[in-house]
């Protein structure tokens, strides 16, 4: 007698073109299984929740449905395309190091895209070893996110960032070299071998690229990762919408006498008011500026 499996929802754990891997939902660490999907228009990314069922007689699922989306994380092309790399990301790690020297900018803009998407975010500072946590750090702690120093010789605050990444998808940002693969592989115990060797078994020989890959670690760690992911650059933000990527900024624009305030060079401005009492920091007020000028260069050049 043939039973007919009935569909399951399922987690899209990487792409191969139009193939794809999924695994159960509820039992991560089960063993993955290739599907395809049902026609072209249907497009998951790794991190969708899809609704999939064997097909009788082949090693195959079908996808039959994509789940909408919490969130995706798109990314800007050399033609100018938008991109979706992956979807509903809970938890953005941007990792900063003392080597390489941390570039600011780039964490402020991986945080506004984080409140943009939105999801959440953390500041792991790491090469604790080397640096202990400087000044600059602080300030993402009073503006409230979680900041975690790790060290992966050391093995420490590997179990802090553990804890606040359980029961998230999480991805790992940041300047190449600062140790993003070092502390995936911290946190993977032998998980990573395992999951690496049955997507490769998965592809069939053929070269494709992986847009990202989703791996599952004890403690419902899950974490999305490729090399497009670790540096992606986020897409374009409608200028309008920059400082809403600034929640310190955000939340005093309420108080400023233009409700449409550019916190460039309007009077009674909220934001420069604070930026003068040093209730923001003045190096993030210059990333907002920095970002919403990029912003506008961009949207002016593609319109
Ligand atoms: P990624 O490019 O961000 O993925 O960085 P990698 O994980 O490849 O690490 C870059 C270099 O930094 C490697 O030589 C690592 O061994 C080293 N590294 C990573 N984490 C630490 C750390 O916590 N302390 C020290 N001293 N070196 C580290």
């Amino acid at each position: 007698m043939t039973i007919t499996e009935s569909a399951k929802t399922m987690r899209v754990t990487a792409t191969f073109g139009a193939r794809f891997e999924l695994c159960d939902i509820d039992s991560p660490t089960s063993h993955p299984v290739p599907a395809r999907a049902k026609g072209k228009r249907q497009r998951p990314v790794t991190g969708d929740r899809v609704v999939a069922r064997p097909l009788p007689g082949e090693s195959d699922w079908q996808i039959e449905s994509v789940e909408s989306r919490l969130n995706e994380l798109s990314r800007t092309d050399s033609r100018g395309r938008r991109e979706t790399l992956a979807a509903n990301v809970s938890m953005m790690v941007v990792v900063v190091a003392s080597k390489p020297q941390p570039d600011w900018f780039v964490a402020d803009r991986y945080l506004a895209a984080a409140e943009l998407m939105p999801t959440k975010a953390a500041i792991v500072w790491n090469k604790a070893d080397l640096v202990g946590v400087p000044d600059a750090v602080q300030v993402y702690r009073d503006i409230g996110y979680p900041v975690i120093e790790t060290s992966v010789p050391q093995s420490s605050g590997i179990e802090n960032l553990r804890s606040l990444m359980r029961g998230e998808l999480s991805i790992f940002v940041g300047l190449s070299g600062v140790g993003k693969s070092s502390l995936i592989n911290a946190l993977s115990g032998n998980e990573l071998q395992r999951t690496r060797a049955v997507s490769e078994a998965n592809d069939e020989g053929r070269h494709t690229t992986v847009a990202a890959r989703l791996m599952m670690f004890e403690d419902a760690v899950t974490v999305i990762d490729s090399p497009g992911v670790r540096d992606y650059a986020p897409a374009l933000i409608q200028p309008e919408r920059v400082a809403s990527g600034f929640r310190e900024i955000l939340q005093a624009s309420d108080l400023c006498r233009f409700a449409d305030c550019s916190h460039r060079a309007e009077p009674d401005c909220e934001v420069k008011a604070r930026v003068n009492d040093g209730r923001i920091d003045e190096r993030r007020y210059k990333s907002y500026l920095r970002l919403a000028q990029l912003n506008r260069q961009l949207s002016s050049q593609r319109y």
